[in-house]
């Protein structure tokens, strides 16, 4: 399947050859009908398979149709590294369209922490972050969640084995119960079973 074939919106499409994608990846043909047709998902996906265009794509598409400065969706990611190559891969793809992304981490200085909370204040319409760190800015009360749409959870297992179970619950709690989640994880323990439970609706399952 080519990405013509998915009927993205026409600065996405630039974005997406820019970066030289030509033909989706197993995962991308997959997980993107199935993102785009609104549905919660599931995914079972490692690292290399093409799983984070898989996901930033219908979501991209859905912020470039909405043409808000909302911020509407947000992705967790384990990592400092995770959310920065995230936020990366997002500046790739959304290069055409007027997208605004900010990744949000721990591990850096003072400064660091106030140049991420101005960008949060700026209304990005797109969120990356770590989990302990996105709760810091939570309780300070720079964060406005209430568009939120689409929830990403990326690398849910890892996230889990690093003790941000109840950190995500947390950050859970403050958006809208109405919206789209989507979580991919390498592995399907049964933590990861019982919290897509609690936080997935209806959800479609694909496994790589
Ligand atoms: P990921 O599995 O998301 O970590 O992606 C692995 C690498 O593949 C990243 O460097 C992506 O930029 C790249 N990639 C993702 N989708 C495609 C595609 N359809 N064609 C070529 N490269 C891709």
């Amino acid at each position: 399947m080519t990405f013509q074939d998915f009927n993205f919106n026409e600065q996405l499409l630039e974005g997406v050859l820019s970066m030289g994608y030509t033909k989706a990846t197993p995962i991308q043909e997959m997980t993107i009908p199935v993102i785009m047709n609104g549905d919660d998902l599931i995914a079972c996906a490692q690292t290399g398979t093409g799983k984070t265009a898989s996901y930033l794509l219908p979501v991209l598409n859905f912020i470039a149709n909405a043409n808000t400065h909302q911020t509407t969706a947000l992705v967790l990611a384990p990592t400092r590294e995770l959310a920065q190559q995230i936020d990366q891969q997002v500046e790739g793809l959304a290069y055409f369209t007027g997208i605004s992304s900010q990744a949000v981490f721990g591990g850096g200085d003072g400064m660091a922490y106030e140049q991420q909370r101005r960008g949060i204040q700026n209304s990005v319409n797109i969120i990356i972050a770590t989990p302990g760190r996105l709760i810091a800015h939570l309780t300070s009360g720079v964060l406005k969640f209430n568009h939120i749409t689409h929830l990403v959870l990326d690398e849910a297992d890892r996230m889990l084995d690093m003790g941000f179970s109840d950190d995500i619950m947390r950050i859970i709690s403050y958006l809208p119960k109405k919206r789209q989640t989507l979580l991919f994880s390498a592995t399907m323990p049964g933590r990861i079973r019982n919290l897509a439970k609690a936080i997935l609706t209806d959800p479609q399952q694909i496994n790589i």
